[in-house]
């Protein structure tokens, strides 16, 4: 029996378990009698083990599927209520060593122009975000020791958070860049970061290397256990992810749930976030040259899905998905999406959209105002709260926060307030209307009374021009 306690990432990981539960979902995924006891210990939303969520992905049952559907709206509901905080990410340089077969930036590639910001050009590319209304930030780079060491990403998120202005301080800041050793997630904690995001890409070793055939990343062992060397490294958010597209989705979502309930039992606290990118069009790279490619309607049900494993877990979406997927998806367990996005480095500075050095096509290219305004008027609250990690509510006590169902007394609050401001500096007129009518509706959403008193109150004081 496995004792994910006592093992590394890499042991518990295992590529014969994940076989084995595939076998297990394929053997029992007509067995209605499972799905609906599985169903139904889903509700009580303790998560699910990776075999239990592996037969809901196999089973092919219409009214099942509903069902797994409604299940994962009334968890989303639960936990989350009809917030969706907002990002974008900041792509500081395409320099990079590695060989990744699937990305742009890999070292061959002669076609793009490598770049990397200047400090002068972060600052820039920063008050072009917080224009915007941005206040939190993931920053990409590629890996390339000699170009983009710790000390350059250390020494950017050091600008980005000195960057005081108008009203738009970058509040929080989250990381994704390659595998690195314990003591430099030590020093990437130190400089206040957010969470660390990490794309497992594929949990498939075989494959891993195949897909990651020069390099540093090509070491499966180092990238899978990367994880938990943050978390030595005092980093208590960490940010899941898998390529879909690069292997089987099914022994994907399987390693990944196994990666959640390994940093849960060592750790004490699993993932803060989960990604779900699928692979998109780049520069050289054509998605229809890997086999795995997922339809929308399997994108939709590894949402539901992983929702309904791991409730506590966020999940992200970012513009790599088109607005009609983003709609499908939002109600089943989204709570984070990126908005206004650009993926070349410098992007954001230019006039229009530069194609030079973006990392992948985006398929959602609207402005973060128009995405504001379509989740109003899709009855969601657009939230650029960054509330629980300045009070240091991360980890395992965001997770107590979230399991205590205490999130509607307090994110709800914060993501009014915090709309509010967006409203008041940033939106456009029709924008600030229909926000205003959907903030006076929300108000009243809050359960306890003294704090929507005190939520009011401090509504008015926005609108009198004073800012957290
Ligand atoms: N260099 C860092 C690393 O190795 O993990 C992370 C930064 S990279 C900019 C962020 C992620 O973009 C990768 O982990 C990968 O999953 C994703 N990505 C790369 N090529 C892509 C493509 N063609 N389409 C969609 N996503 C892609």
């Amino acid at each position: 029996m496995y004792n994910p306690r006592s093992m590394k990432a890499t042991e518990f990981i295992d590529h014969q378990e994940i076989l084995d539960t595939l076998a297990y979902a394929d053997a029992h995924k007509d067995d209605l009698q499972l799905v609906d006891a599985i169903l139904e210990k889903a509700k009580d939303c303790k998560g699910l083990s990776h075999r239990e969520a592996s037969v809901l992905l196999a089973c092919e049952n219409e009214t099942r599927l509903q069902r797994m559907y409604d299940l994962a709206k009334e968890i989303k509901l639960r936990f989350y209520g009809n917030r969706i905080v907002l990002f974008a990410p900041l792509y500081l340089s395409n320099y990079c060593v590695n060989g990744c077969v699937y990305c742009p930036y890999h070292a061959k590639n002669k076609h793009i122009g490598r770049k990397k910001l200047t400090q002068e050009e972060v600052a820039r590319e920063v008050i072009a975000l917080q224009d915007m209304g941005h206040k939190r930030l993931a920053i990409e780079a590629g890996e390339d020791p000699k170009n983009n060491p710790i000390e350059y990403i250390l020494e950017c998120i050091k600008t980005i958070y000195s960057i005081h202005h108008k009203n738009g301080d970058i509040r929080r800041v989250n990381v994704n860049i390659a595998a690195t050793t314990v003591e430099e997630y030590r020093m990437l904690k130190e400089a206040g970061i957010g969470t660390y995001i990490l794309f497992q890409e594929t949990y498939h070793k075989e494959s891993y290397e195949q897909l990651h055939p020069t390099g540093p990343k090509h070491n499966y062992d180092y990238h899978t256990e990367a994880m938990d060397r943050a978390m030595e490294g005092g980093i208590d958010d960490v940010g899941l992810g898998v390529l879909f597209g690069l292997e089987r989705y099914r022994y994907e979502f399987a390693g990944l749930l196994m990666h959640a309930e390994h940093l849960e039992a060592v750790h004490g606290v699993g993932p803060h976030t989960i990604s779900v990118p699928r692979v998109k069009h780049a520069d050289d790279i054509d998605p229809s040259a890997f086999d795995n490619g997922i339809s929308d309607d399997t994108f939709a049900k590894i949402c539901a899905l992983i929702r309904i494993a791991v409730p506590y877990t966020g999940m992200i979406i970012s513009t790599r998905e088109g607005q009609t997927v983003r709609e499908r998806v939002l109600p089943l367990g989204v709570s984070q999406i990126s908005g206004g996005s650009r993926t070349s480095v410098g992007g954001y500075e230019e006039e229009e959209r530069p194609t030079d050095t973006e990392q992948f096509d985006v398929s959602d290219q609207r402005t973060l105002d128009e995405v504001v305004r379509w989740l109003m008027e899709l009855g969601y609250i657009p939230s650029f709260c960054t509330a629980c990690y300045r009070e240091s509510r991360t980890g395992d006590r965001f997770m107590s926060l979230c399991k205590s169902g205490q999130i509607q007394n307090c994110c709800h609050p914060n993501a009014l307030m915090t709309l509010k401001e967006y409203l008041m500096d940033y939106a456009a007129p029709e924008t600030k209307a229909i926000g205003e009518a959907l903030i006076q509706a929300e108000l009243q959403n809050i359960p306890k009374d003294k704090v929507r008193e005190i939520c009011a109150d401090h509504l008015q004081k926005i609108e009198q021009g004073i800012r957290d």
